[in-house]
């Protein structure tokens, strides 16, 4: 068997293996997307609860400062009530506008971490709202990546080894250029020649479509390695032609001869 044949096979399965590792990691792609939207809703959460449980301290500081002015104030109009002089009358006065300030003060603080506890109150419902949506997106991700794990699993067992059998016959150097071949191409590390003209050895990449010189054609025939000149891919013959032109020797070239039969069908 020529050393294209074998790394057409190798290629073949290969290919398998690959198709059905896709699904898996497209899957598995999504899941992990999923999985972050919903671990930065948690952290957006955490962060919103922690900010919303410092607004409540806030809120209740102020209002606590606001019930102890009130009760300095109403102490204050007592004292300000009996006050002896006017001189008295006017201390307390004072006094009096000062903790009324305060008390604005402490009122506008208290209001303020209110509005910003309201927002933050309903960006929490709103992640929340979004958060059981989110979870059950997560989930059904997670069993369709199993099933798909399952669904492929032994699949993709007997693939592997059925390449590692078939790879144990490939010379390393071969395979080296394939393996590196699959990396840069994948599908189209190795590509059929789309053979124009068998007779005369004209045919094209199937991958680039580039004509293929008329000597790397029957080399090809001969069951030789060869690479397209243009892209480098590993070009082979469809399998018929393979079975058929690897008994004979390359057909000696006799200039354009008349298409034969299966030709004229073909065009
Ligand atoms: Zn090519």
């Amino acid at each position: 068997m020529s050393v294209t044949k074998q790394l057409l096979d190798v290629f073949r399965v290969d290919k398998q293996l690959r198709g059905l590792r896709s699904r898996l990691e497209a899957a598995e792609r999504f899941l992990s997307t999923q999985s972050t939207l919903l671990a930065d809703m948690e952290r957006q959460k955490g962060i919103l609860d922690a900010s919303l449980k410092q607004l409540r301290a806030t809120i209740s500081n102020e209002e606590g400062e606001g019930k102890r002015l009130d009760a300095r104030m109403e102490a204050l109009r007592e004292q300000m009530n009996s006050a002896k002089t006017a001189k008295e009358y006017n201390a307390f006065l004072t006094e009096l506008n000062t903790y009324k300030e305060q008390r604005t003060a402490a009122e506008e603080r208290a209001l303020e971490a209110m509005g910003k506890a309201e927002e933050a109150d309903k960006k929490v419902s709103d992640i929340n709202g979004q958060f059981g949506e989110r979870q059950k997106i997560v989930e059904s991700a997670k069993t369709d990546r199993d099933t798909k794990a399952a669904e492929i699993k032994d699949r993709v067992a007997e693939l592997a080894a059925q390449r590692a059998e078939l790879v144990k016959s490939v010379p390393a150097t071969q395979m080296q250029m394939l393996e590196t071949l699959i990396k840069s191409r994948g599908d189209e590390a190795m590509s059929p020649i789309e053979v124009l003209d068998r007779r005369a050895h004209e045919g094209n990449c199937s991958a680039c479509m580039m004509a293929i010189p008329v000597e790397a054609v029957s080399a090809l025939m001969t069951g030789k390695l060869v690479n397209c000149p243009s892209c480098r891919c590993i070009l082979f013959m469809e399998e018929q032609i393979f079975a058929a032109e690897a008994k004979k020797k390359p057909a000696p070239k006799k200039g354009k001869a008349k298409p034969s039969e299966e030709e004229v069908a073909k065009t």
